[in-house]
């Protein structure tokens, strides 16, 4: 792994209301250079969205799944599985859309910044980029600046196009500028080239923590073992759940396997949004005894 002092890398969550571009944005930033995900991160399990490696830089974007949903209650915004991401990063990327500059705009962006405020509580520093541009004519762009820059202390303001990849590089020298001195925290030689396969099992865990509470969902494992493309029909997914103990493999199925399919259901879900695709998901639970506290069976699972 590199080490030169003089290298950046750091987390940056990445923010923002459903359909304003954060994939699109993603895709464009990482280009083919996505010098993809390890299935094994090093440290703790978290959701990666995808890596950026160029010379002397190592951006992971983290997702924060959900959160501009207004469905969200303040609980479960504010819940362990959606808030790791912002812990875990060094700042946040907020992405917003070009919309006009009317009254309504105002209220519109200040119960945006209301969740942003409460997904933030530790004030790190956050980059808006306005998304969209190419839809929107210049002098309402400047108006929804200002809207912005009175309501909330960014660092920067970048407007963009995602799909035009306008703006992108003024976007990367000002994440670039707000990132650590730091060794890169993923070795960019030895990524491997089944990110897929991670995010699936990313995601049904997710599922796993959002439904169970204590104990169960740290002791719940889980492995993507079989991953079938099939052109023109939906990809078919086969997972395992790995738990425990016997009396958590009840728990995860349910009466009647009732949490195991509403599981299925919503990781089913999340995975087609992430893949962009449709898929068969299918999932079984097995108890692998004590795995936590068994090497072998940790080393097996890929940590
Ligand atoms: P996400 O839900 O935030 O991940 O949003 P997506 O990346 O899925 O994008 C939602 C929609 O907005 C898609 O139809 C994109 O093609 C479109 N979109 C994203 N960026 C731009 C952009 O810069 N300009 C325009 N015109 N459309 C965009
Ligand atoms: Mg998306």
């Amino acid at each position: 792994m590199l080490t030169e002092p003089s290298s950046k890398a750091g987390y940056i969550a990445i923010a923002g209301r459903p359909n304003v571009g954060k994939s699109t944005l993603l895709n464009a930033l990482l280009d083919f250079r996505l010098s993809i995900i390890s299935p094994r991160p090093q440290t703790t399990r978290r959701r990666i969205m995808g890596i950026l490696n160029r010379p002397g830089l190592q951006i992971i974007f983290l997702d924060t799944p959900g959160i501009m949903d207004a469905r969200y209650t303040f609980q479960k915004v504010m819940s362990r599985a959606i808030q790791s991401s912002v812990t875990d990063a060094d700042f946040l990327l907020f992405l917003c859309e070009a919309k006009k500059g009317s009254a309504e705009t105002k209220i519109a962006v200040q119960e945006e910044l209301a969740i942003l405020k409460k997904i933030n509580p530790q004030n790190k520093p956050v980059i808006l980029a306005i998304n969209k541009i190419d839809l929107f004519a210049r002098d309402q762009l400047l108006v929804l600046l200002k809207i912005y820059s009175d309501l909330y202390p960014f660092s920067a303001l970048v407007p963009i196009s995602a799909l035009k990849k306008d703006g992108l590089n003024e976007l990367m020298s000002e994440l670039e500028k707000l990132l650590p001195l730091h060794p890169p925290f993923y070795d960019p030689d030895v990524l491997t080239e089944h990110p897929e396969r991670f995010f699936v099992s990313e995601f049904i865990r997710e599922q796993i923590f959002l439904y169970f509470r204590e104990e169960v969902p740290y002791s719940t494992e889980v492995q993507v073992t079989d991953f079938v493309e099939r052109g023109r029909g939906k990809d078919l997914i086969q997972a395992v759940i790995y738990v425990e103990r016997d009396s958590q493999k009840g728990i995860i199925i349910g009466r009647q396997g009732a949490a195991l399919k509403k599981i299925g259901l919503n990781a089913r879900r999340v995975i087609e949004q992430f893949l962009n695709r449709e898929i068969y998901l299918d999932l079984s639970v097995k108890v692998s005894r004590n795995w936590r506290k068994d090497e072998i069976k940790i080393k097996k699972f890929g940590y």
